[in-house]
């Protein structure tokens, strides 16, 4: 049920709020955030609050640069840790509307909205279950920040997980915030967790990722540690993923759309779906894994992938169908794309790869058949295997090439995105590493 505005100005009274922060995220996925006096809050509400767009990445040119933040009201939420002494602060998710009262087209929330209608017409939801992967830092020396590991255990560890009571501390202050944490542990590497959260329709997730990371951060810091999404902060060790789960469930029954309940098994809208994920895997992966840092994840041997694939048990596969016990099935039945990470944009990442499957719908495509085997060790080309992105070079080179992407994407935002990649991408490319000095200038 949506919230009333009566409702939220009654809770603002009675939580004594006396600031709120308006956020909304730019194209590459950070959280910005303007933050009012409670006595501003009607004028929010009723008119949206200015500020000026120029300065925001990928945003808009000096020319265009009035924007309104109108908040989404059923994302309000008091923020513990800024509720602590005498001032209280709660937040909103914002909308960026222009002057004109249109839907800004840099906004990344309102590009998933759009690409959401578009599965809506044909009677879908969209339902993302993103599962967050992360690191734990402890300071170095000087308190500078470095790759640390705040522990030395592993996969499910117990005694020697040092981080049992912050991750308890992190899912607490992610409940206040109305995400329901289903389970947390200890990831395979050192210092290395995850806290999975309740699937749901992909603009109530990809609000909770962004929610998710600031609050983990946040939660860290208080404990004199660093979180971090960044994909593979230390070499020789697993890296941190963003796997997300993803059904279409049908609007009228809500009805899970991706379970066969004849065959019992994954139906052929799903098999579609799945064949349009692997048919715009390179085209999307500059968005799912954005950052020059996100290829070093994607290499043989660390649960990542690096074919264009899919499987139902084995972890190197790009789309991996999850074995679901049979009481469970019906609303269960989900697939699982493994290529993204905690540093994309959530609601660009949900919005590519939503595109995408709605793509395999449309052409009625069909997967080829499974790889049930270990992919590190196959030769992909008698495998006749596609091989994802190897750089975030390449990968801007495949968007390039998908019109589809880059329709899900808006012109707007497809070309800021590319300008500001090839950008980061050309600074690495320019850059003359540590590694090459060790290597080559003792021999040559
Ligand atoms: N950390 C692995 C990745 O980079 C995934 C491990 C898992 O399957 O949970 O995707
Ligand atoms: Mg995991
Ligand atoms: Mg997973």
């Amino acid at each position: 049920m949506p919230v009333t505005k009566e409702e939220i100005l009654a809770k603002i009274v009675e939580q004594k709020v006396q600031f709120i922060n308006l956020q909304f995220t730019d194209i590459v996925g950070i959280i910005k955030n303007v933050t009012i006096p409670v006595s501003q809050i009607h004028e929010a509400l009723d008119h949206g609050v200015w500020f000026d767009g120029s300065s925001i990445e990928g945003f808009a040119r000096i020319a265009e640069s009035d924007m309104y933040l109108v908040p989404d009201l059923n994302t309000y939420a008091v923020i513990p840790w800024e509720s602590t002494g005498d001032y209280i602060t709660a937040r909103f998710i914002c909308d960026v509307y222009t002057p004109d009262d249109q839907p800004f087209a840099g906004d990344p929330r309102h590009v998933l909205k759009r690409t959401l209608a578009q599965a809506a017409e044909l009677g879908f939801i969209y339902n993302t279950g993103p599962e967050l992967e992360f690191f734990l830092f402890k300071p170095g020396p000087n308190g500078e920040l470095i790759p640390l590991p705040h522990d030395a255990a592993g996969y499910f560890d117990v005694s020697t997980d040092y981080a049992t009571h912050i991750r308890r501390q992190m899912v607490a202050s992610l409940q206040t915030f109305g995400i329901k944490v289903e389970a947390s542990h200890h990831e395979v590497a050192i210092g290395q967790h995850e806290i999975d959260f309740e699937y749901g329709d992909a603009l109530t997730t990809a609000d909770h990722t962004v929610t998710f990371r600031t609050v983990l951060k946040a939660i860290a810091q208080l404990n004199g540690l660093h979180a971090t999404f960044m994909p593979k902060p230390i070499a020789g060790i697993n890296g941190s993923g963003m796997h997300v789960h993803q059904s279409l469930s049908s609007i009228v029954t809500g009805r899970n759309e991706f379970h066969d309940h004849e065959t019992n098994n994954l139906s052929l809208l799903a098999q579609h779906f799945t064949a349009g994920l692997l048919d715009h895997a390179l085209g999307m992966t500059a968005v799912l894994a954005p950052l020059v840092n996100s290829y070093k994840r994607l290499v043989p041997g660390y649960e990542a992938p690096i074919y264009v694939s899919w499987g139902r048990t084995n972890r190197s596969a790009l789309v991996r169908i999850p074995r679901i016990s049979a009481g469970r099935s019906n609303q269960a039945t989900r697939i699982e794309l493994r290529c993204p990470d905690p540093s994309a944009n959530p609601y660009l990442a949900f919005s590519v790869m939503l595109a995408a499957g709605l793509d395999g719908i449309k052409r009625k495509l069909m997967p080829p058949p499974s790889a049930e085997e270990d992919l590190y060790h196959v030769d992909p080309i008698a495998r006749g295997l596609k091989t994802l992105p190897v750089s975030l070079g390449e990968a801007l080179e495949e968007l390039k090439r998908d019109s589809v992407i880059q329709e899900a994407l808006g012109e707007h935002i497809y070309e800021r995105y590319i300008e500001a990649k090839t950008q980061e991408w050309d600074a690495y490319r320019r850059h003359v590493s540590q590694w090459e000095l060790d290597r080559y200038l003792p021999i040559y």
